[in-house]
């Protein structure tokens, strides 16, 4: 069984047709979905389906892009948010991301340092955004001592992953997981293939990123946690390991990681 680590089912993409797309998972052996939480604005919706849907668990947290939307953010707002349900297993998806102009980084290193600290004081996985500001996340990680936000367990994965060689090192060195994405699929992403070829699938989750990112072969579509499994066939081929074996360690991870959900 496989699972999709990230994605964002509430979003109108998936509206009219969640129970087929909920359905197609099932039937490719997606068996957990993690429904992510991109504004505070999403936090019912994602309560909502995580109680309709067995197999859909949730987070709460606030994207790098919106932060401006919600400057005042206080590890309390993202408290009152888990204790509303067992079904909410991380903080995030939360971060730093410097690619589109006009970004306000120290707002964004703020909030990324409320998450961090609630994910301390709350036990809680983060689920890492991390485009273009590589060094300032490292430096807020070590300023932070994120390595020992949870005793003897992962601080959180960085999700999506894209960045360079030198990065993917410093967050594993520092106990996070590497998440791959259908980016791993794409034609030009041989510089990333070379990064995650050498990475032990013990630190590796698979996600789709849904509406997002779909993997090779349906590329240009609208993605679904059922085509996590094209991603994790181009993993296994990249390692030369049967696809099984992918599926098996990164479930297992990810249970691991997100140990508030019952494996
Ligand atoms: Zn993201
Ligand atoms: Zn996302």
């Amino acid at each position: 069984m496989l699972v999709d680590s990230h994605c964002h089912l509430i979003y109108p993409d998936f509206q009219k047709d969640i129970k087929d797309v909920l359905h197609r998972a099932k039937e490719a052996g997606v068996e957990c979905m993690l429904t992510i939480c991109a504004r505070l604005s999403e936090f019912d919706s994602i309560l909502d389906f995580v109680r309709t849907y067995d197999q859909l668990y949730g987070t709460v947290g606030v994207h790098p892009h919106d932060v401006k939307d919600y400057p005042e953010l206080s590890t309390l707002d993202l408290k009152e948010r888990v204790q509303k349900s067992s079904k909410i297993v991380g903080l995030g998806e939360c971060g730093l991301d410097y690619y589109y102009e006009g970004y306000n980084a120290p707002l964004q290193k703020r909030i990324l340092a409320t998450h961090i600290e609630a994910g301390k004081k709350l036990d809680l996985p983060l689920i890492i955004h991390s485009r273009e500001g590589e060094h300032d996340m490292i430096k807020l990680f070590d300023e932070t001592d994120v390595s020992n936000n949870r005793t003897g367990k992962s601080p959180g994965v960085i999700h999506c992953f894209s960045g360079t060689k030198e990065f993917a090192y410093k967050a594993l060195d520092r106990g996070f997981y590497i998440s791959v994405s259908g980016i791993a699929t794409f034609k030009k992403s041989d510089d990333l293939r070379a990064i995650l070829k050498e990475i032990p699938l013990e630190n590796l989750l698979v996600e789709t990123d849904a509406p997002y990112l779909a993997p090779v072969p349906q590329r240009g579509k609208r993605n679904e946690p059922a085509f996590v499994v094209h991603t994790a066939k181009a993993l296994a081929e990249l390692k030369g390991i049967s696809f099984k074996k992918v599926e098996q360690v990164t479930t297992q991870n990810f249970y691991k990681l997100f140990d508030k959900i019952p494996a």
